[in-house]
């Protein structure tokens, strides 16, 4: 089986528009989303002009390889006397972001003939194992690595910009690029700020699965009788609010009607949803948000569709999801969602300003009518005809931030993040600043699915809840595996250095080169040592050092329970018994995920002030919003969330509501 490989070419670099190979492009003019991507790479990766020595080559063809964040990045430079006249790279870098990073820096070194470009924001690992990579493959060819290193930048030309257009958007991840296609659909003009220099935010790195009740895809699932009895139970459950009492009513008569039709396909509804939603949250989250979130996500469907965002035919339980109504994405992460949003925002002319952090908001009379923010090249100041739609993402990548407001944990100060470095809370404060009231400040998300060097999610073997373990450094389970990303993340935290192995079998690979959630195949997974495979489970005990007694007793009670015996756990969640080898494992550790909390907003996604009030022009969307899902976010319900809200927002705008 072989490793995913992506080959790079410095042929790509033909495909940038003349004049905007670095060195030459103005960094803060403004592109068409199309564009924009090819502007960040070149400004992104710093210039070169022509050095005072020259440099000389040994011409050929020479190779170099380092590790980068998923694995080896492998360089192959050919070189005429004085130039670099081709790079191939094979990578496996996160799609959409270590690979637009590499892609910037060869197209750096090859117009410059340079290795001084910086590393790419917000994509550290890969752009330092690719320039390692290049760094070894110019010493093999007896490169003057100094003089390569030290050649002069371009020096950046200062360019202020002033624009107006009717709604001005901070954030390019998914909610961000939902509220620009939406308010252009609703007539609006919109312009986009993007602090990093690529779109997609947590969006275009997160697994992607997108909640929604559909219950036409569901009928290819049969029930269970547990999953029958946690419908009976939600719906007897005691409830005061009335909006969901509202939702228990409405799913007691489609679930009377369900069992009279003598259907055994998987039930739901966005009832259902709802509810699940607001429990899963322990009831904090605010039942007119909710209400929005469980009817958007199913009606966004179609929406999503036509923009050309494709669905595989196939629903699944995510990590903390409780539900088998994950919708998994055809192409990988979440590129497919921010791909479809700047097909159409090129196709449309929508401008996207990459680089270029937002700082403040400018308000006049007591509405808010544009950003100011700072580009490479300068000030940029937008003025908004109808309002500014907040749509930064959530703080998880600020540590300081987290440990000032989280109170539902001990500490996690230094506890690593599956977030982008983008995700520090500049909304937030932003939003303060103009008097914002804020929500569920204290409710922070960890995952207990942590790669244990980054943090990050990829490298997680789980292909969906129903067939996966988790047992510890002992060789035990120790938490209901379907249970709230909340309580799986607390059960870690007591464990032996606070770590775990997932357990899973040929059920969930049929065969090596079967792809997880994060685009990597198992095969190249085991080859880095990442994830181990064995025949059989003893043998997969002595490779990952637990004791072979306990870990085959814990496969042994999960398989009891999958054919009906009462699960030690509590675990409701079952599909496949763990017998099938191969047998494979993968280590994971608590990662700060999501936060849950953030601005007030109401049902228009209109920002509410400390007094209650709408604060006129201010809308907000997405992570960087409060009060939806209360203490904890069942997984799947973020993008359901961002495209939801996202919508609302840019609609809000583009009527100035
Ligand atoms: P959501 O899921 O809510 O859309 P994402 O993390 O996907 O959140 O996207 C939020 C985007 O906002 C990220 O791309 C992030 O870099 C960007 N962002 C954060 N702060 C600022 C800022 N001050 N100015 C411009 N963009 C910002």
């Amino acid at each position: 089986m072989k490793r995913i490989k992506q080959t790079l070419s410095l042929v790509l670099a033909s495909i940038l528009v003349a004049g905007t190979i670095a060195g030459c492009t103005p960094t803060n003019t403004a592109t068409t989303a199309g564009s924009s991507a090819t502007t960040a790479q070149t400004t992104a990766a710093g210039t070169t002009s022509g050095g005072a020595k020259e440099i000389t080559f040994k011409p050929g063809t020479y190779e170099g390889e380092a590790d980068g964040f998923h694995g080896k990045v492998k360089a192959t430079v050919t070189l005429s006397d004085k130039a670099v006249t081709d790079i191939k790279i094979e990578q496996n870098e996160t799609p959409g972001v270590g690979d637009k990073a590499i892609e910037t820096i060869i197209a750096a070194v090859k117009s410059g003939s340079t290795l001084n470009v910086d590393a790419v924001s917000g994509a550290t690992f890969s752009s330092k194992g690719v320039m390692a990579a290049l760094e070894a493959a110019f010493t093999k060819a007896g490169a003057d690595i100094n003089a390569l290193k030290s050649k002069a930048k371009a020096e950046v030309k200062k360019n202020d910009i002033e624009e107006t257009a009717d709604v001005i958007i901070i954030g390019a991840g998914g909610a961000g690029l939902a509220a620009a296609v939406q308010a252009h659909q609703d007539g609006a003009s919109v312009i986009v700020v993007e602090k990093m220099p690529r779109a997609g935010g947590n969006t275009i790195i997160s697994g992607a699965a997108y909640n929604a009740a559909d219950q036409e895809m569901q009928k290819i699932l049969q029930m269970t009788d547990l999953e029958k009895a946690t419908v009976e139970k939600i719906i007897a459950e005691d409830q005061t609010d009335a909006i969901v009492k509202g939702w228990q009513e409405k799913l007691k008569g489609e679930w009377e009607a369900y069992k009279a039709s003598g259907a055994t396909y998987l039930f739901d509804s966005p009832s259902l949803h709802k509810l699940q939603t607001y429990n899963g949250g322990d009831k904090k989250g605010n039942p007119a948000l909710i209400d929005e979130l469980g009817e958007g996500a199913s009606a966004a469907l179609p929406w999503l569709n036509q923009l050309g965002m494709k669905f595989k035919e196939h629903i699944f339980t995510v990590l903390g999801g409780l539900w088998n109504r994950a919708h998994k994405p055809e192409k990988p992460l979440g590129t497919g969602y921010i791909e479809a949003y700047m097909d159409y925002m090129t196709k449309n002319n929508i401008k996207l300003y990459l680089d270029t952090k937002a700082d403040e908001l400018i308000m006049k009379d007591g509405r808010v009518t544009g950003v100011k923010a700072t580009g490479k090249e300068g000030m940029v100041t937008l003025h908004a005809n109808k309002g500014v739609i907040i749509a930064s993402g959530g703080f998880g990548a600020n540590n300081d931030m987290v440990e000032k407001y989280q109170k539902t944990w001990k500490s996690l100060k230094g506890i690593k993040t599956t977030n982008q470095t983008g995700a520090t809370g500049d909304g937030i404060d932003m939003a303060l600043k103009a008097n914002a009231s804020l929500t569920g400040m204290e409710y922070v998300q960890l995952l207990p699915m942590g790669d244990p060097k980054t943090g990050s999610l990829s490298g997680n073997i789980e292909q969906g809840v129903q067939d996966r373990i988790f047992v510890n450094k002992e060789g035990d389970r120790f938490v209901d595996e379907g249970a709230r990303r909340d309580v799986m993340t607390s059960a870690l935290m007591d464990q032996t250095d606070a770590m775990m192995w997932v357990i899973v079998d040929k059920h969930s690979y049929a065969t090596g080169d079967v792809l997880n959630n994060f685009n990597e195949s198992i095969d190249s997974l085991v080859a880095e040592g990442r994830a181990f495979k064995a025949d059989t489970l003893e043998e997969l005990a002595k490779k990952i050092g637990v004791d072979p007694v306990k870990f085959i007793a814990s496969v042994e009670t999960f398989n009891k329970s999958v054919d009906g015996a009462a699960d030690p756990f509590g675990r409701t969640l079952f599909a496949n018994k763990i017998d099938s080898a191969p047998f494979y494992a993968g280590a994971r550790v608590p990662t700060i995920h999501h936060t849950m909390g953030g601005i007030t907003i109401n049902t228009d996604a209109q920002v509410i002030d400390a007094n209650g009030n709408v604060i006129k022009g201010l809308y907000a969307a997405g992570e960087v919003t409060g009060g939806i899902h209360g203490s904890n976010r069942l997984g799947g319900n973020a993008l359901a969330d961002i495209v939801t809200f996202g919508r609302i927002a840019g609609k809000s705008a583009a009527q100035g509501k």
